[in-house]
């Protein structure tokens, strides 16, 4: 089966297995596992922070960043594409006691321009909500792997500076767009208060993210951490898959990238199917199934009796994620399914 899900099915390579079973563990919660401190200085290093942390996911490390930067009642600013509305709202609502100002961008990007209109929108008398943390995503999961531009974020940073806002990158995919476009983690993390990356990603560990920024905000972290239950203890093994996956694994993103073009290239001569402009950009494919007579659900069941797997991103909306568990004989082949299913179902020959 060729599953282009997510790249969030990656396996633990023969090489990360035995480096996890030779990881030295200890409690973390007395901040003595041998693995998780080597994790967290190594990251420290390599994106020049005063402090990282190591928690269990994504979604857990975007919670921590809402929760050490505002208090219950504030508002936080972001598109409503970005992970922390589109997947994990009712978290920021009951977990975090934050608003959502949810922005409908054009094209993914907040810009300057849509924080202050949001800022604007209303007074902000002390009673009122506050906005307190801006919150972007690169890349961008909603728009498809698109990148979110540095010279957006540099000023996204002047701005959040000036009007004494916090402000949040969620990374989970930092190292995609940091192999296609050369520019440093170091450099990306240098424009925010507070950074988060996922190592189970395109990088292939099995677990875990690391929220990153300065002393005190990580302090207030670790103590959330703690209080949402997720304050481990031997979790080393885990940090070990981790810092093999970051040690070893982010060039070869570049082959993920490279077989997307691939893909897309294929797709792009299928008639009947609509590619989102950004399929490409970085490792993943959209297309809309609008001008067939399928729909997403009996699409991916036939795919599935064909042997691809993929995602109902919305309804008549299908994602395609490449990622190190695909060789180029699956993109051919994936391309191959799609085509033969969707020219069953296609109008043309139907009507
Ligand atoms: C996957 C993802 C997350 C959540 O990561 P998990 O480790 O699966 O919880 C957060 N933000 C973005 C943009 C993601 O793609």
């Amino acid at each position: 089966m060729i599953n282009l899900r997510s790249d969030t099915v990656t396996q633990p390579s023969q090489e990360m297995r035995s480096f996890i079973a030779k990881a030295p563990v200890g409690d973390d919660a007395y901040g003595e596992d041998k693995s998780v401190n080597r994790l967290q200085d190594y990251c420290k290093e390599l994106f020049c922070v005063e402090d990282a942390l190591f928690v269990t996911s994504g979604m857990l490390s975007n919670r921590l960043a809402i929760l050490s930067q505002t208090s219950p009642g504030d508002e936080v600013v972001l598109d409503y594409n970005y992970h922390i509305n589109f997947f994990d709202s009712a978290a920021a609502a009951s977990v975090c006691n934050v608003l959502l100002n949810n922005r409908f961008t054009e094209d993914g990007i907040l810009t300057v321009e849509e924080v202050d209109k949001a800022l604007n929108s209303k007074p902000r008398y002390h009673y009122f909500s506050q906005l307190k943390l801006v919150s972007i995503e690169n890349t961008i999961n909603g728009w498809v792997g698109k990148i979110f531009p540095f010279e957006q974020i540099k000023r996204l940073r002047r701005y959040t500076h000036e009007k004494g806002m916090a402000f949040h990158l969620d990374g989970a995919r930092l190292f995609n767009a940091h192999i296609e476009t050369g520019i440093a983690l170091s450099d990306y993390a240098d424009q925010v208060d507070t950074l988060s990356v996922c190592f189970s990603k395109g990088l292939c560990a099995p677990f875990g993210s690391v929220i990153m920024g300065r002393k005190e905000i990580i302090e207030k972290a670790r103590k959330f951490r703690m209080w949402l239950g997720s304050g481990v203890h031997q979790i080393g093994f885990q940090a070990a898959a981790a810092l093999y996956a970051i040690e070893h694994n982010i060039s070869s993103l570049k082959k993920d990238h490279e077989l997307t073009q691939v893909l897309k290239y294929r797709l792009q001569s299928v008639f009947d199917l609509t590619l989102h402009p950004n399929s490409g950009d970085t490792n993943m494919i959209q297309f809309s199934l609008e001008k067939c007579m399928i729909n997403s659900d009996k699409f991916i069941e036939l795919c599935e009796e064909r042997g691809v797997q993929f995602f109902s991103w919305l309804p008549g909306i299908i994602r395609a994620v490449i990622h190190n568990g695909v060789s180029e004989k699956d993109i051919h082949q994936a391309a191959d399914i799609i085509q033969d299913v969707v020219h069953k179902y296609s109008k043309k020959e139907v009507g």
